[in-house]
């Protein structure tokens, strides 16, 4: 079952106008929730982008954060299965014609859709994954999370075809992030991220990597990242609500330092995990 505008509805009977602005111009912003065990993890914080993702596109706000919380609760209790992926949108709604500017007394378009959870797999987690890297193409305000995604569909499908699992981003010679993930570097024992900017998309998962990284005594520094810096890494990680703390082995054909998951990258994921099992999955303040 999922929302939409007020209902809960099987996915074949749920109808979007066909110009709703989200179709014709990405007008509108999303969110991915992950849930473990029917526990939504760090709820407020995305209903918190959520609403600084819609205040920078100027649409208001259709619901509270405590109305959010509850409706995504809502959802989430709908379902047959525990892990879940919550895929959440707004967008500037239909005003019947395509036209640019915004229309007046349109209701937004509200979507909450969930899917069963898919974390990386035991293979993937062992051995690593491969990427490769494109210059960011993107806009500047890649920090709101935002409908448009050509570019993200774009680089993934590359990424694919070179049979690897992302592609990360190099802006005028700095390291801006994955395509659909924060990148963590690691270089003589000491991790490296780039800062929660305009050019980033401040991410969940980075913000506990930070976390775990201080509460088990792990050198941090939050930074710029040049190019030639990524390239010499000791290790490159990407971090995302479904992929979690994943490590990258080779970038664009290239073995990351010894071409194996590193050891602060082991190390970081057992926290990770270790997290998630007593934390997530309890629902505990998190
Ligand atoms: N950066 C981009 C461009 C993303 O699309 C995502 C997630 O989809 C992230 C970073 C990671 O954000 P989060 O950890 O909140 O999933």
């Amino acid at each position: 079952m999922l929302y939409l505008n007020g209902q809960f509805l099987r996915p074949e009977d749920a109808k979007i106008s066909a110009l709703d602005r989200g179709c014709l111009f990405g007008d509108g912003v999303y969110e991915v929730i992950p849930v473990y065990s029917r526990q939504p993890f760090r709820l407020a914080e995305h209903v918190r982008r959520l609403d600084a993702s819609l205040a920078s596109i100027a649409l208001p706000n259709p619901h509270s954060a405590a109305e959010w919380m509850e409706l995504v609760q809502a959802v989430i209790a709908r379902q047959d299965y525990d892990d879940q992926s919550v895929y959440l949108h707004v967008t500037r709604g239909s005003a019947g014609e395509r036209d640019f500017p915004f229309p007046q007394d349109v209701a937004p378009t509200v979507l909450i859709n969930p899917a069963p959870l898919v974390t990386p797999s035991h293979e993937q987690k062992a051995c690593g994954v491969r990427a490769i890297s494109h210059a960011d193409f993107r806009w500047l305000r890649c920090d709101i999370k935002s409908l448009n995604l050509l570019p993200t569909v774009l680089l993934r499908e590359a990424a694919k075809r070179a049979g690897c699992a992302e592609c990360l981003m190099f802006r005028d010679g700095w390291l801006s992030e994955g395509a659909a993930s924060n990148i963590f570097v690691v270089k003589d024992g000491v991790i490296a991220v780039p800062p929660k900017d305009h050019l980033i998309l401040p991410g969940i998962t980075y913000d506990l990597v930070l976390e775990l990284a201080k509460q088990h005594g792990l050198p941090l520094q939050v930074r710029r990242i040049s190019e030639a810096e990524t390239r010499a890494a000791d290790e490159l990680w990407m971090t995302s609500s479904t992929k979690e703390i994943l490590a990258i082995v080779e970038l664009d054909g290239q073995p990351v330092g010894l071409g194996q998951v590193g050891p602060l990258a082991k190390r970081m994921d057992a926290h990770y995990q270790d997290f998630k099992q007593t934390v997530m999955r309890a629902g505990a303040a998190c």
